[in-house]
Protein backbone atom coordinates (compact mmCIF):
# COMPACT_ATOMS: atom_id res chain seq x y z
CA UNK A 1 0.00 0.00 0.00
CA UNK A 2 1.08 3.54 -0.83
CA UNK A 3 0.95 5.28 2.77
CA UNK A 4 2.07 8.48 1.09
CA UNK A 5 3.11 10.64 -2.03
CA UNK A 6 4.59 13.50 -3.64
CA UNK A 7 2.64 14.37 -6.95
CA UNK A 8 2.67 17.84 -8.96
CA UNK A 9 -1.24 18.94 -9.09
CA UNK A 10 -2.18 22.23 -10.34
CA UNK A 11 0.95 23.36 -10.64
CA UNK A 12 1.74 22.97 -7.14
CA UNK A 13 4.24 20.05 -5.45
CA UNK A 14 1.97 18.20 -2.72
CA UNK A 15 2.60 15.96 -0.32
CA UNK A 16 -0.79 12.99 -0.19
CA UNK A 17 -1.47 11.24 3.01
CA UNK A 18 -4.25 9.12 3.98
CA UNK A 19 -5.03 11.97 6.67
CA UNK A 20 -4.72 15.02 4.82
CA UNK A 21 -5.18 16.97 7.98
CA UNK A 22 -6.97 16.96 11.47
CA UNK A 23 -7.80 19.73 14.00
CA UNK A 24 -9.69 19.48 17.44
CA UNK A 25 -11.88 21.93 18.47
CA UNK A 26 -12.22 23.71 21.59
CA UNK A 27 -16.11 22.27 22.12
CA UNK A 28 -15.45 18.84 20.56
CA UNK A 29 -18.79 19.16 18.14
CA UNK A 30 -19.70 19.20 15.49
CA UNK A 31 -17.67 17.20 13.39
CA UNK A 32 -16.36 18.17 9.92
CA UNK A 33 -15.28 15.34 7.75
CA UNK A 34 -14.19 15.67 4.17
CA UNK A 35 -12.77 13.14 2.07
CA UNK A 36 -10.45 14.28 -1.61
CA UNK A 37 -9.35 12.29 -4.31
CA UNK A 38 -11.92 9.01 -3.97
CA UNK A 39 -11.31 9.25 -8.07
CA UNK A 40 -7.79 9.51 -8.63
CA UNK A 41 -8.10 11.70 -11.42
CA UNK A 42 -10.14 14.16 -9.01
CA UNK A 43 -7.37 16.08 -7.75
CA UNK A 44 -8.70 19.65 -7.02
CA UNK A 45 -10.19 18.81 -3.48
CA UNK A 46 -7.17 17.46 -2.14
CA UNK A 47 -5.01 20.56 -3.51
CA UNK A 48 -8.10 22.61 -1.49
CA UNK A 49 -8.00 20.60 1.31
CA UNK A 50 -4.35 21.22 2.44
CA UNK A 51 -5.04 25.39 1.65
CA UNK A 52 -7.95 24.88 3.77
CA UNK A 53 -5.54 23.22 6.46
CA UNK A 54 -2.65 26.13 6.01
CA UNK A 55 -5.15 28.59 6.58
CA UNK A 56 -6.37 27.42 9.90
CA UNK A 57 -2.68 26.29 11.05
CA UNK A 58 -1.10 30.08 9.39
CA UNK A 59 -3.89 31.67 11.10
CA UNK A 60 -4.72 30.19 14.31
CA UNK A 61 -8.15 29.87 13.53
CA UNK A 62 -9.90 28.02 16.66
CA UNK A 63 -12.58 25.79 15.68
CA UNK A 64 -15.30 24.98 17.73
CA UNK A 65 -15.36 20.95 17.26
CA UNK A 66 -13.16 18.67 14.98
CA UNK A 67 -12.13 18.50 11.14
CA UNK A 68 -10.34 15.67 9.34
CA UNK A 69 -9.40 15.65 5.79
CA UNK A 70 -9.17 12.35 4.30
CA UNK A 71 -7.60 11.54 0.83
CA UNK A 72 -9.61 8.66 -1.47
CA UNK A 73 -7.71 6.82 -3.54
CA UNK A 74 -4.05 7.41 -2.94
CA UNK A 75 -2.96 4.79 -5.73
CA UNK A 76 -5.26 6.39 -8.69
CA UNK A 77 -4.05 9.45 -7.26
CA UNK A 78 -0.57 8.60 -7.77
CA UNK A 79 -1.40 8.04 -11.96
CA UNK A 80 -3.94 10.28 -11.95
CA UNK A 81 -6.73 7.94 -13.03
CA UNK A 82 -10.16 7.41 -11.74
CA UNK A 83 -9.42 4.09 -10.21
CA UNK A 84 -6.68 1.06 -11.03
CA UNK A 85 -9.79 -2.22 -10.61
CA UNK A 86 -12.61 -0.83 -9.09
CA UNK A 87 -14.11 2.61 -8.18
CA UNK A 88 -13.41 3.08 -5.24
CA UNK A 89 -17.05 4.85 -4.77
CA UNK A 90 -18.69 2.32 -5.73
CA UNK A 91 -17.68 -0.40 -2.98
CA UNK A 92 -19.53 0.48 -0.78
CA UNK A 93 -22.03 -1.89 0.11
CA UNK A 94 -22.62 -4.36 3.28
CA UNK A 95 -21.44 -7.07 0.79
CA UNK A 96 -18.19 -5.58 0.45
CA UNK A 97 -17.80 -4.23 3.52
CA UNK A 98 -18.41 -7.65 4.90
CA UNK A 99 -15.33 -8.60 2.47
CA UNK A 100 -12.79 -6.16 4.19
CA UNK A 101 -13.61 -8.16 7.63
CA UNK A 102 -12.99 -11.38 6.21
CA UNK A 103 -10.62 -12.06 3.28
CA UNK A 104 -6.85 -12.17 3.76
CA UNK A 105 -6.10 -10.87 0.45
CA UNK A 106 -7.74 -7.44 -0.49
CA UNK A 107 -7.47 -6.19 -4.19
CA UNK A 108 -6.05 -2.43 -5.09
CA UNK A 109 -9.24 -0.69 -4.15
CA UNK A 110 -10.52 -3.01 -1.68
CA UNK A 111 -7.35 -2.11 0.53
CA UNK A 112 -7.58 1.88 0.45
CA UNK A 113 -11.16 0.92 1.06
CA UNK A 114 -10.65 -0.56 4.20
CA UNK A 115 -8.20 1.96 5.70
CA UNK A 116 -10.78 4.76 4.86
CA UNK A 117 -13.28 2.64 6.52
CA UNK A 118 -11.36 1.96 9.71
CA UNK A 119 -10.53 6.13 9.72
CA UNK A 120 -14.44 6.58 9.37
CA UNK A 121 -15.00 4.09 12.26
CA UNK A 122 -12.49 5.59 14.52
CA UNK A 123 -14.05 8.69 13.96
CA UNK A 124 -17.87 8.33 14.54
CA UNK A 125 -16.56 6.15 17.64
CA UNK A 126 -14.26 8.96 19.35
CA UNK A 127 -15.69 12.03 18.53
CA UNK A 128 -18.78 13.63 19.22
CA UNK A 129 -21.64 14.47 16.40
CA UNK A 130 -23.72 15.90 14.88
CA UNK A 131 -20.94 14.70 12.20
CA UNK A 132 -21.14 16.33 8.33
CA UNK A 133 -19.40 14.50 5.53
CA UNK A 134 -18.01 15.90 2.29
CA UNK A 135 -16.89 14.43 -0.34
CA UNK A 136 -15.24 16.66 -3.54
CA UNK A 137 -15.51 15.57 -6.70
CA UNK A 138 -14.74 16.69 -10.56
CA UNK A 139 -16.35 15.71 -13.65
CA UNK A 140 -14.96 15.07 -16.95
CA UNK A 141 -17.00 17.61 -18.57
CA UNK A 142 -17.14 21.38 -18.40
CA UNK A 143 -19.85 22.12 -15.41
CA UNK A 144 -20.75 25.19 -12.74
CA UNK A 145 -20.77 23.50 -9.10
CA UNK A 146 -23.42 21.56 -7.91
CA UNK A 147 -24.37 19.38 -5.03
CA UNK A 148 -25.54 15.68 -4.99
CA UNK A 149 -27.55 14.56 -1.89
CA UNK A 150 -29.65 11.64 -0.73
CA UNK A 151 -33.05 13.21 -0.11
CA UNK A 152 -32.98 12.89 3.54
CA UNK A 153 -34.33 16.44 5.22
CA UNK A 154 -31.16 17.06 7.02
CA UNK A 155 -29.42 16.63 4.20
CA UNK A 156 -31.92 18.88 2.32
CA UNK A 157 -31.53 21.65 4.87
CA UNK A 158 -27.81 21.56 5.08
CA UNK A 159 -27.23 22.24 1.25
CA UNK A 160 -29.67 24.78 1.22
CA UNK A 161 -27.00 26.63 3.29
CA UNK A 162 -25.16 27.31 -0.05
CA UNK A 163 -26.89 28.97 -3.32
CA UNK A 164 -25.77 25.91 -5.33
CA UNK A 165 -28.17 23.84 -7.79
CA UNK A 166 -28.65 20.33 -5.48
CA UNK A 167 -29.52 17.16 -7.05
CA UNK A 168 -31.52 14.32 -5.32
CA UNK A 169 -31.65 10.98 -4.97
CA UNK A 170 -28.93 10.42 -7.07
CA UNK A 171 -28.53 7.05 -5.12
CA UNK A 172 -31.47 5.64 -7.15
CA UNK A 173 -29.12 5.28 -10.07
CA UNK A 174 -25.18 4.37 -8.45
CA UNK A 175 -24.71 1.00 -6.99
CA UNK A 176 -22.31 1.72 -3.60
CA UNK A 177 -21.40 5.60 -3.10
CA UNK A 178 -19.12 6.40 -0.59
CA UNK A 179 -22.05 8.93 1.30
CA UNK A 180 -24.80 6.54 0.40
CA UNK A 181 -23.12 4.22 2.79
CA UNK A 182 -22.85 7.11 5.26
CA UNK A 183 -26.49 8.10 4.89
CA UNK A 184 -27.69 4.62 6.18
CA UNK A 185 -26.49 5.42 9.78
CA UNK A 186 -28.34 8.65 9.75
CA UNK A 187 -25.13 11.27 9.05
CA UNK A 188 -25.62 14.10 6.88
CA UNK A 189 -23.41 14.26 3.37
CA UNK A 190 -23.10 16.12 0.75
CA UNK A 191 -21.08 15.19 -2.33
CA UNK A 192 -19.66 18.67 -4.03
CA UNK A 193 -19.26 18.48 -7.61
CA UNK A 194 -16.92 21.36 -8.35
CA UNK A 195 -15.91 22.19 -11.78
CA UNK A 196 -13.60 20.40 -14.50
CA UNK A 197 -11.02 18.07 -13.68
CA UNK A 198 -8.60 20.02 -14.56
CA UNK A 199 -10.06 23.94 -14.01
CA UNK A 200 -8.49 25.91 -11.53
CA UNK A 201 -11.46 27.20 -10.72
CA UNK A 202 -12.23 23.76 -9.29
CA UNK A 203 -9.78 23.99 -6.71
CA UNK A 204 -11.22 27.85 -5.60
CA UNK A 205 -14.54 26.26 -5.81
CA UNK A 206 -13.46 23.33 -3.67
CA UNK A 207 -11.94 26.00 -0.91
CA UNK A 208 -15.25 28.11 -1.36
CA UNK A 209 -17.35 25.32 -0.22
CA UNK A 210 -14.97 23.74 2.61
CA UNK A 211 -14.98 27.14 4.36
CA UNK A 212 -19.00 27.59 3.83
CA UNK A 213 -19.38 24.11 5.06
CA UNK A 214 -17.49 24.35 7.95
CA UNK A 215 -19.32 27.68 8.92
CA UNK A 216 -22.93 26.24 7.73
CA UNK A 217 -21.75 23.13 10.55
CA UNK A 218 -21.51 25.69 12.85
CA UNK A 219 -17.48 23.99 13.77
CA UNK A 220 -16.02 27.24 12.53
CA UNK A 221 -17.22 31.36 13.31
CA UNK A 222 -18.42 32.81 10.19
CA UNK A 223 -16.51 35.84 11.82
CA UNK A 224 -13.41 33.61 11.88
CA UNK A 225 -12.98 33.29 8.08
CA UNK A 226 -11.21 36.31 6.24
CA UNK A 227 -12.81 35.95 2.93
CA UNK A 228 -15.88 34.33 3.81
CA UNK A 229 -18.51 37.11 1.87
CA UNK A 230 -16.22 36.57 -0.92
CA UNK A 231 -16.21 32.40 -0.48
CA UNK A 232 -20.32 33.02 -0.51
CA UNK A 233 -20.53 35.17 -3.22
CA UNK A 234 -18.14 33.34 -5.49
CA UNK A 235 -20.30 29.80 -5.44
CA UNK A 236 -23.21 32.06 -5.48
CA UNK A 237 -22.43 33.49 -8.61
CA UNK A 238 -23.54 29.84 -10.46
CA UNK A 239 -27.08 30.18 -9.53
CA UNK A 240 -28.88 33.56 -8.39
CA UNK A 241 -31.63 31.15 -7.06
CA UNK A 242 -31.21 27.59 -5.37
CA UNK A 243 -32.62 24.87 -7.47
CA UNK A 244 -33.45 21.22 -6.48
CA UNK A 245 -33.52 18.88 -9.38
CA UNK A 246 -34.16 15.33 -9.55
CA UNK A 247 -32.86 12.65 -12.38
CA UNK A 248 -35.07 11.16 -14.74
CA UNK A 249 -32.70 8.82 -16.84
CA UNK A 250 -29.36 7.18 -16.57
CA UNK A 251 -27.69 5.98 -20.19
CA UNK A 252 -25.98 3.17 -18.67
CA UNK A 253 -22.59 1.95 -20.82
CA UNK A 254 -22.54 -1.37 -21.28
CA UNK A 255 -19.33 -4.07 -21.07
CA UNK A 256 -17.25 -3.32 -24.89
CA UNK A 257 -19.63 -0.90 -26.29
CA UNK A 258 -18.55 1.53 -28.13
CA UNK A 259 -20.01 4.68 -26.68
CA UNK A 260 -19.38 8.38 -27.69
CA UNK A 261 -21.12 11.98 -26.37
CA UNK A 262 -21.37 14.02 -29.11
CA UNK A 263 -19.09 16.83 -28.44
CA UNK A 264 -19.66 19.66 -26.78
CA UNK A 265 -22.14 19.75 -23.95
CA UNK A 266 -22.45 21.17 -21.26
CA UNK A 267 -23.59 20.18 -17.95
CA UNK A 268 -27.36 21.07 -17.03
CA UNK A 269 -27.19 22.00 -20.82
CA UNK A 270 -31.01 22.29 -22.27
CA UNK A 271 -32.24 19.18 -24.16
CA UNK A 272 -35.26 18.54 -26.38
CA UNK A 273 -36.72 15.30 -26.75
CA UNK A 274 -35.17 13.07 -29.90
CA UNK A 275 -32.19 15.15 -29.46
CA UNK A 276 -29.09 13.37 -30.91
CA UNK A 277 -26.76 12.97 -27.47
CA UNK A 278 -24.47 9.98 -28.03
CA UNK A 279 -23.53 7.12 -30.49
CA UNK A 280 -22.98 3.89 -29.79
CA UNK A 281 -21.96 1.13 -31.31
CA UNK A 282 -22.80 3.20 -34.87
CA UNK A 283 -26.26 3.75 -33.16
CA UNK A 284 -28.01 6.98 -32.92
CA UNK A 285 -28.74 7.48 -29.21
CA UNK A 286 -31.42 10.33 -28.82
CA UNK A 287 -33.31 11.63 -25.71
CA UNK A 288 -36.79 10.42 -24.79
CA UNK A 289 -37.58 13.66 -22.83
CA UNK A 290 -36.99 17.29 -22.62
CA UNK A 291 -34.81 18.46 -19.82
CA UNK A 292 -31.37 19.14 -18.42
CA UNK A 293 -28.00 17.04 -19.41
CA UNK A 294 -26.04 16.21 -16.59
CA UNK A 295 -23.11 14.75 -16.44
CA UNK A 296 -21.99 14.09 -19.73
CA UNK A 297 -19.28 11.78 -20.20
CA UNK A 298 -16.21 13.01 -21.63
CA UNK A 299 -13.54 10.35 -20.20
CA UNK A 300 -12.46 6.67 -21.27
CA UNK A 301 -13.64 5.17 -17.43
CA UNK A 302 -16.91 5.18 -15.96
CA UNK A 303 -20.34 3.70 -17.34
CA UNK A 304 -22.45 6.57 -16.09
CA UNK A 305 -22.89 7.93 -20.05
CA UNK A 306 -25.13 10.48 -19.72
CA UNK A 307 -28.39 11.65 -17.37
CA UNK A 308 -31.62 13.28 -17.56
CA UNK A 309 -32.49 16.24 -14.98
CA UNK A 310 -35.24 18.08 -13.94
CA UNK A 311 -35.98 20.55 -12.21
CA UNK A 312 -38.20 19.71 -9.11
CA UNK A 313 -41.05 22.34 -7.87
CA UNK A 314 -41.09 24.73 -4.73
CA UNK A 315 -44.58 22.94 -4.68
CA UNK A 316 -42.89 19.31 -4.13
CA UNK A 317 -40.35 20.33 -2.10
CA UNK A 318 -42.11 21.76 0.81
CA UNK A 319 -44.94 19.11 0.46
CA UNK A 320 -42.82 16.61 0.91
CA UNK A 321 -41.36 18.23 3.78
CA UNK A 322 -44.33 18.73 5.43
CA UNK A 323 -45.34 15.42 4.53
CA UNK A 324 -42.57 13.52 6.12
CA UNK A 325 -42.54 15.97 9.28
CA UNK A 326 -46.25 14.96 9.80
CA UNK A 327 -45.38 11.24 9.33
CA UNK A 328 -47.91 10.89 6.47
CA UNK A 329 -45.39 7.63 5.37
CA UNK A 330 -47.42 5.79 7.85
CA UNK A 331 -50.46 6.16 5.75
CA UNK A 332 -48.62 4.27 3.10
CA UNK A 333 -48.34 0.92 4.96
CA UNK A 334 -52.00 1.08 5.28
CA UNK A 335 -52.51 0.65 1.41
CA UNK A 336 -53.18 -2.80 -0.65
CA UNK A 337 -50.31 -4.70 -1.94
CA UNK A 338 -47.50 -2.28 0.71
CA UNK A 339 -46.17 -3.53 3.90
CA UNK A 340 -43.39 -3.13 6.02
CA UNK A 341 -40.36 -5.09 6.25
CA UNK A 342 -39.55 -6.50 9.70
CA UNK A 343 -36.07 -6.93 9.06
CA UNK A 344 -35.67 -3.24 8.22
CA UNK A 345 -37.65 -0.01 9.92
CA UNK A 346 -36.59 1.48 7.10
CA UNK A 347 -38.14 -0.43 4.07
CA UNK A 348 -41.63 -0.97 2.37
CA UNK A 349 -42.13 -4.07 0.64
CA UNK A 350 -44.56 -3.47 -2.01
CA UNK A 351 -46.42 -5.60 -4.84
CA UNK A 352 -45.39 -4.23 -8.26
CA UNK A 353 -49.41 -3.79 -9.28
CA UNK A 354 -49.62 -1.65 -6.48
CA UNK A 355 -45.87 0.24 -7.47
CA UNK A 356 -47.04 0.41 -10.78
CA UNK A 357 -50.67 2.57 -9.87
CA UNK A 358 -48.76 4.46 -7.33
CA UNK A 359 -45.75 5.30 -9.05
CA UNK A 360 -42.56 6.18 -8.04
CA UNK A 361 -43.14 9.73 -6.95
CA UNK A 362 -45.61 8.94 -4.04
CA UNK A 363 -42.31 7.01 -2.47
CA UNK A 364 -40.17 10.11 -3.51
CA UNK A 365 -42.44 12.39 -1.61
CA UNK A 366 -43.07 10.22 1.24
CA UNK A 367 -38.62 10.23 1.30
CA UNK A 368 -38.31 6.60 -0.27
CA UNK A 369 -35.82 5.88 -2.47
CA UNK A 370 -33.69 3.45 -4.05
CA UNK A 371 -36.19 0.82 -5.63
CA UNK A 372 -34.57 -3.01 -5.44
CA UNK A 373 -36.35 -6.10 -6.97
CA UNK A 374 -36.23 -8.68 -4.85
CA UNK A 375 -37.93 -12.04 -6.63
CA UNK A 376 -41.05 -10.54 -7.46
CA UNK A 377 -41.20 -7.58 -5.03
CA UNK A 378 -39.85 -3.98 -4.75
CA UNK A 379 -38.02 -2.74 -1.85
CA UNK A 380 -38.39 0.98 -0.91
CA UNK A 381 -35.74 2.44 1.08
CA UNK A 382 -36.28 5.61 3.39
CA UNK A 383 -33.55 8.30 3.20
CA UNK A 384 -34.91 10.03 6.94
CA UNK A 385 -33.53 7.66 9.60
CA UNK A 386 -32.24 8.03 13.12
CA UNK A 387 -28.50 8.13 13.93
CA UNK A 388 -27.00 4.23 14.15
CA UNK A 389 -24.11 2.82 15.05
CA UNK A 390 -21.56 2.25 11.81
CA UNK A 391 -20.94 -0.95 10.75
ZN1 LIG B 1 -15.80 11.74 -8.87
Amino acid sequence: MINQIEIESFNEKILVQRIIGSVQGSKKTPTVIAIGGIHGNERAGINALLKVFKTINDENIALKGNFYGIAGNINAISENIRFKNVDLNRIWTKKEILKLLLENHLEIESQEQNEIYIIIKNILKTEKGPFYFLDLHTTSSDTKPFITISDSLNNRKYSSYFSIPTILGIEEFLEGPLLTYINEFGHIALGFEAGQHDNEVSVDNCIAFLWLALVAAKCVHKKDVKKYSFYKSSLSLFNEDQDFYKIDYKYTIKPFENFKMVNGYKNFQEIAKHELLANSNGRKIESKQKGKIFMPLYQKKGDDGFFVITRISKFWLKASRLARKLHFHQFLRLLPGVKSDKKNTYTLIVNPKTAKFLATEIFHLFGYRKKVIKGDKYYFIKRDRKISAFI
